[in-house]
C-alpha cells in the first residue's frame, strides 16, 4: 500500500513540474512517505529525517515534506518535535500535497483528516506492466496489536465503475498484471451505494477486461474468505493461483487476543476450502511471534499449522507494540525479547522448510513466466514470475512483457529455475 502511495506522489509532483533527483544533497523538496507498522520503521525514519535538516541548514529554501502513516500517528506534534518540517499529511491526504506546494503560503501546513475514497490521483508507475489498483482505503477491524485504523482510518469502498475503467485505461496503456489493494479486500463494497458489490464481483469485472493476463490481490481477512473468492481463482483464468491469508497466530486463544475473529479452526478450514476447489494455489501468510501472553505452547500450535498448512512463503514479524493500541497496554505475559528471537528463529526453519518442499511440486513442470527483465544475480539468465507469484530465473530469449512457457528445473524456498522452451525461444526470436 505504502508503495503505491509512493507511486501517487510521485505522479502528482511530476504533474507539477518535478522531477527527481539522484541524490537528496540536491533536491529542493525532500518528501518522505512514512510508515508505522512496526517500531522499527519508525526509527529508520528518524534517522533520515536527521539527514534532512542538516542539508536544509546549509540550504534554507528547501522545503521538507513528511507523509504517510507515521506523520497522520504524530500529526501536529510533527512541527513541534522536527520544527524544520514544512508541510505534513496523512495517508488519505496525498492530494493535498500539491494544494500546499502550488500555495505561496510559508507556514508550516498539516492534513489530517479522513475522507471517502480520495480523488482520482495521477501515478507514476515504478514497472511498466504491473500497476496497483487500490480498492478501499482504511480497515473496519480492530485488531489488538494494529496502528493502522488510527492512521488510515474507517474503512471505504471505491466505486465499483470507476475501477473497471480504470483498469481498462491500465490495460490499454499496456499493464499485463493488477494487484488490487486494501486492508481488508474481501470486504470490498459492502459499503457501497445505491448498489452494493462483492469483492468476488469485482475479479469477474476486472478478469473479463481485454488484456488483463492476472489479477492478484492483498490482502484479505480469513474472517470473510468465502466461497465465492475461492470459485474465482477455479473459474476465472486471470485470477493467479496464489493466496497471501494472513494467520498471525496458530493459537485459538492468542487469536482471540489479537481480535482477529477467527479461530484456528476456522482457518484451517478456509484452506480446506481452497485446497478443495484449486489444489494447486499458492498460500503465503503475516506471522507476529511473541505476542503478548503467547507461551510455548502457543508457539508451538502456530509451528503446527505453518506444518500443516506447507506456506509457499511467509512474512514474520516479532510483535512490536504500537502506541494507542489495546496489545501496547497489555502487561500479562509479555515476552522477553531473546525468546521472541529463539522463536522467530525456530518458526523461520519450519516455514523455509516446507517452502522448499512445497515448491519441489514445481520441478518438471512447464509454466507460463512472465517476463520482467535479467535476472538479478546472473545476467546471462532471465527473471520473471509464475502464476503463483513464485520468481524464476530462466535461460532463453524473451523481451520483458512476454509471458513464455518455461520448463523447472530447480527449486529452492525462494526461486524457481528452468529453460524457456524451444517453441517459445524460437517464437520470441
Ligand atoms: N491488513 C493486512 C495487514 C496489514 S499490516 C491484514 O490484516 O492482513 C501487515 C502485517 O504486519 C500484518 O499482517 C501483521 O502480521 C504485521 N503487523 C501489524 N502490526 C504489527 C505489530 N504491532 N507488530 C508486529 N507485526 C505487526
Ligand atoms: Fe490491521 Fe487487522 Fe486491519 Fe489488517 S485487518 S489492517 S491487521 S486492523
Amino acid at each position: 500500500m505504502n508503495e503505491h502511495d509512493s507511486e501517487r506522489m510521485k505522479g502528482m509532483l511530476e504533474t507539477l513540474g518535478y522531477a527527481e533527483v539522484p541524490e537528496p544533497d540536491q533536491a529542493d523538496l525532500i518528501l518522505f512517505n512514512t510508515c508505522s507498522i512496526r517500531e522499527s520503521a519508525d526509527s529508520r525514519f528518524i534517522a533520515h529525517l536527521g539527514h534532512a535538516k542538516r542539508h536544509k541548514r546549509n540550504n534554507p529554501d528547501v522545503l521538507i515534506g513528511v507523509g504517510g502513516c507515521w506523520a497522520q500517528s504524530v500529526k501536529d506534534e510533527v512541527f513541534q518535535r522536527f520544527p524544520f518540517v514544512d508541510v505534513a499529511f496523512g495517508p488519505g491526504q496525498i492530494h493535498k500535497l500539491a494544494e500546499f506546494l502550488t500555495s505561496d503560503s510559508l507556514t508550516a501546513q498539516g492534513f489530517f483528516e479522513f475522507e471517502d475514497f480520495p480523488a482520482q490521483l495521477p501515478t507514476k508507475r515504478a514497472r511498466d506492466l504491473h500497476a496497483w489498483l487500490q480498492i478501499s482505503v482504511g480497515c473496519n477491524m480492530k485488531c489488538s496489536y494494529c496502528i493502522v485504523p488510527s492512521t488510515r482510518g474507517r474503512e471505504s469502498s471505491r466505486p465499483f465503475d470507476g475501477l473497471v475503467e480504470e483498469v481498462t485505461r491500465l490495460a490499454a496503456d499496456g499493464v499485463r498484471e493488477v494487484t488490487l489493494l486494501g486492508q481488508n479486500v474481501n470486504a470490498y463494497g459492502r459499503d457501497l451505494r445505491p448498489q452494493r458489490r462483492t469483492f468476488a464481483e469485482l475479479l469477474h469485472a476486472v478478469d473479463a477486461v481485454d488484456g488483463i493476463e492476472r489479477i492478484r490481490y492483498t490482502s484479505p481477512h480469513p474472517q470473510d474468505m468465502k466461497e465465492d473468492v475461492v470459485l474465482a481463482h477455479r473459474d476465472l483464468a486471470g485470477v493467479c493461483p496464489h493466496m497471501h491469508l494472513p494467520l498471525q497466530s496458530g493459537s485459538s486463544r492468542i487469536l482471540k487476543a489479537m481480535r482477529r475473529t477467527y479461530s484456528r479452526e476456522r482457518y484451517l478450514d478456509r484452506v480446506a476450502l481452497i485446497r478443495e476447489h484449486v489444489p494447486d494455489t499458492s498460500l503465503t501468510t503475516d506471522i507476529i511471534v511473541g505476542f503478548p501472553g503467547e507461551t510455548e505452547e502457543d508457539f508451538q500450535q502456530t509451528l503446527e499449522v505453518c506444518e500443516e498448512v506447507g506456506y509457499d512463503s511467509a512474512f514474520t514479524f516479532v510483535f512490536s507494540p504500537r502506541r494507542g493500541t489495546e496489545a501496547a497496554e497489555m502487561t500479562e505475559g509479555l515476552v522477553p525479547h531473546p525468546v521472541k528471537i529463539e522463536r522467530m528463529e525456530r518458526l523461520v526453519e519450519v516455514v523455509q522448510r516446507r517452502a522448499t518442499e512445497r515448491a519441489q511440486r514445481f520441478v518438471g513442470r512447464t509454466l507460463d513466466v512472465l517476463v520482467e527483465g535479467p535476472s538479478r544475480n546472473d545476467p546471462t539468465k532471465l527473471r520473471g514470475r509464475s502464476p503463483h507469484n513464485k520468481v524464476v530465473n530462466f535461460t532463453g530469449v524473451a523481451t520483458p512483457g512476454d509471458i513464455v512457457p518455461v520448463h523447472i528445473t530447480a527449486a529452492t524456498s525462494q526461486t524457481l529455475a528452468g529453460e524457456a522452451s524451444l517453441l517459445a525461444t524460437a517464437s520470441a526470436r
